[in-house]
């Protein structure tokens, strides 16, 4: 199964996604991780790259699309995109990509969200820089106060979770993401989500579309 998780900033993704490919044992590409943690490896792309993650812009469309596709080179397993694409350019790239080797997009999910719940997500969002696990101090707060409860570590927020990054981020998803949804919408198997319920509810019905498009193509 290969499935693009679509959705503005904030709106769930990356929880949605690390259930999702466990439970369907998928490859998660999350080129924003892939990209922090360059970025923490201080790699050459990781300093190419460091900027446009800091201002909240988007890394130029040929350094995402060389990363992803060095992601999916022999995978033999289905994949799970989260993040990617972003652009129409990228849409088209991995378009092209798959139908190099004969396949496409099986699912789209787009996880729908409002910017004032955005805005109120994105800056109560913490996460831990050791085990890579989520919260929300509002919807998902952790345990004991600023420690994760997976592995102990000090939670952090991430840079381009401030107010004025996060206002940025959605100004560029506004231009240059939200047309993926009507691309989508009009060329594949595209099923939207209400991100703004409750993680278990989104979950829910993100994992009963899948099993429905596993139980047709089978
Ligand atoms: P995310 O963790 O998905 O919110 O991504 C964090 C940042 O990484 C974004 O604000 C961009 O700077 C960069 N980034 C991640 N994915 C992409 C992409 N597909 N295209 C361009 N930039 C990206």
């Amino acid at each position: 199964m290969r499935i693009v998780l679509l959705g503005c900033p904030g709106a769930g993704k990356g929880t949605q996604s690390k259930i999702l490919a466990e439970r369907y044992g998928l490859e998660h590409v999350a080129t924003g991780d892939l990209f922090r943690a360059e970025i923490a490896a201080k790699s050459p792309l990781g300093l190419k790259v460091e900027n446009y993650l800091k201002s909240g812009t988007l890394v130029p469309d040929a350094t995402v699309v060389d990363l992803v596709a060095s992601k999916l080179d022999g995978l033999t397993r289905g994949f799970l995109l989260d993040g990617f694409p972003r652009t129409l350019e990228q849409a088209q790239s991995l378009d092209k990509y798959l139908s190099k080797n004969k396949a496409g997009i099986d699912l789209v999910l787009y996880l729908n969200m409002n910017e004032k719940e955005v805005m109120r997500r994105l800056t109560s969002r913490r996460s831990c820089p050791k085990c890579g696990e989520l919260y929300n101090v509002i919807s998902r707060p952790p345990q004991a106060e600023g420690k994760c409860d997976k592995c102990g570590a000090d939670l952090v927020q991430r840079p381009d979770d401030s107010e004025t990054t996060v206002k940025k981020r959605l100004m560029v998803y506004d231009d240059l993401t939200r047309p993926l949804v009507a691309y989508y919408r009009s060329q594949s198997d595209f099923h939207e989500v209400d991100g703004a319920q409750p993680v278990e509810t989104v979950t829910e019905q993100l994992t009963s579309i899948v099993d429905s498009n596993r139980g047709a193509a089978r």
